[in-house]
């Protein structure tokens, strides 16, 4: 159970100088409109509000979100009208609204069909107008899939999969990595039930015989960094969330010897040159294992997450992934995007009204360069992706799925710049991604200097050098060797115009 004051509570913290009105507003308003409403599970609709409006102030975002979340079902289930909430409650949140009614409207994303599809494309517009909308349908989603008990199966197990399909990844993507667990944690039973009981049975020693491990090695780790004047601001054990142990799993033929993250040991220090210290640290006095070590800080994730990862042979011989971190970058990993919401409501109290475009003046001056660049590049990404021609929904829910929501690599040119690609991309993805002309007369590819074969899979932070010949041109095979949707219409076109396809 949420209460309206926890929630003002939450908000006040992190937005000590905002003014919560409008929140407590859109409450009474909603409570008022839902009157004797109850959902599947015979609790009162209002309950449903409290729970997505607190998941939203969890996310410390905007007065002008949570008022929005106590709002989203108005439309569809009360007679209020839009033009009432404009009125009560300003364009702002009225925009906010509309885009989440709209998403509701298109009920199911499994039923293939033009219209779903058209519909879907809508959608994502609608996003990439304002991420504050998506944002608000993840807390939804969150509560509807706490509740989901009280459903048909059938609609279980679509709602489920959907979740693991489209609003996992949009969380991931967004670098919101709580929503994300949380999201894949509550689909897992409903999509996989025998897969999750096997392996919640399988698990559940092993955590605790991690969680054990790391609180006994604990005190160690702090005194070898207190020796080494490293100021420890936090240090705990992590667990692996269920979903992405059993997807680990997949990938390694479940095989448990190859896990070794299960339970990993988190610290927080100051500042990035103490997270280098601690990574030295770590390892002159543990032998690390070969090819373990990963600095995203350095190489961040394309989703904007940062930390050292390195896995060592601790004390006892027992293998233990360290991940090291900054509290900005803890924040980062669990918030994301999310948190430049709290940034900006921080930054500016008095003008919140004028800076509600997401990717206004006021903001640029607000937040951290790298961030905005992020958001910015994230929506154009989006943008860009719609544009794309889709022969068949089919198509479409395939490309969203690798092109847009699947993880992602970052590779380099020659002069250093980043291109961000799906896992699994190739050189002639690489090339057509730079520009269409260096994929249509692509010869050969160079990666890390070497000649590599232009559909060798590319790997995170790789340099690609494409090597062009004027007389190159694609042929069919190559159709098969990429990955992007953009890549596979480029060369159809090229095809076409050419007319042997
Ligand atoms: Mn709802």
């Amino acid at each position: 159970m949420a209460t309206i004051e926890q929630i003002i509570d939450k908000f006040k913290k992190c937005h000590p100088l905002a003014d919560a009105e409008i929140i407590e507003k859109a409450h009474q308003f909603a409570q008022k409109a839902h009157n004797g409403q109850k959902r599947k599970n015979n609790e009162p609709v209002l309950e449903h509000l409290l729970q997505t409006a607190y998941i939203l102030a969890e996310l410390k975002l905007d007065a002008a979100s949570i008022a929005a979340g106590f709002l989203h079902d108005i439309l569809e289930y009360t007679p209020v009208t839009l033009e009432e909430i404009k009125k009560n409650f300003g364009e702002e949140i009225a925009s906010l609204i509309e885009g989440l009614t709209f998403i509701e409207k298109v009920k199911c994303l499994h039923k293939t069909g033009d219209r779903q599809m058209e519909h879907l494309r809508k959608i994502l517009l609608a996003m990439a107008k304002d991420i504050r909308v998506i944002l608000i349908k993840l807390a939804d989603r969150v509560h509807n899939m706490k509740t989901l008990n009280a459903l048909p199966e059938e609609k279980q197990k679509r709602l489920a999969l959907e979740t693991l399909e489209i609003y996992a990844p949009l969380a991931y993507r967004l670098g919101i990595n709580w929503l994300r667990r949380e999201l894949e944690d509550l689909a897992f039973p409903y999509v996989y039930p025998e897969e999750y009981l096997d392996l919640k049975k399988k698990v559940k020693d092993k955590y605790l015989e991690g969680e054990e491990y790391i609180k006994r090695i604990t005190p160690l780790v702090k005194r070898i960094l207190n020796e080494r004047n490293i100021q420890v601001l936090r240090i705990d054990a992590r667990a692996k969330h269920l979903y992405s142990l059993y997807q680990k799993l997949l990938r390694y033929n479940m095989d448990w010897q190859k896990i070794y993250d299960l339970v990993a040991i988190r610290i927080i220090v100051p500042n990035v040159e103490n997270c280098y210290a601690v990574l030295g640290i770590v390892h002159k006095n543990w032998r690390p294992l070969i090819g373990r070590i990963k600095d995203y800080i350095a190489m961040p994730k394309p989703n904007g997450y940062q930390s050292l990862h390195t896995t060592v042979f601790c004390k006892g011989g027992k293998i233990t992934e360290f991940q090291i971190r900054t509290p900005e970058m803890d924040n980062e990993a669990t918030f994301g995007i999310a948190a430049h919401w709290y940034y900006k409501e921080r930054g500016n109290n008095k003008n919140r009204k004028d800076i509600s475009r997401f990717v206004g003046k006021e903001l640029l001056s607000q937040k951290p360069k790298d961030k905005i660049i992020r958001e910015i590049e994230w929506m154009k990404q989006l943008q860009e992706w719609q544009k794309e021609e889709f022969s068949s929904p089919e198509e479409f829910f395939n490309s969203l799925k690798i092109d847009f929501l699947r993880k992602r690599i970052f590779v380099f040119t020659p002069k250093g710049e980043v291109i961000d690609l799906p896992e699994g991309a190739t050189p002639i993805d690489f090339a057509y991604h730079v520009h269409t002309e260096l994929g249509d007369h692509c010869a050969g590819a160079k990666v890390d200097n070497k000649l590599t074969a232009l559909d060798q899979p590319l790997e995170n932070g790789q340099m690609v050098e494409i090597i062009v010949q004027k007389d190159k041109s694609p042929n069919r095979d190559w159709l098969k060797s990429v990955r992007t949707n953009l890549a596979k219409n480029r060369i159809k076109n090229w095809l076409k115009r050419h007319q042997n396809y």
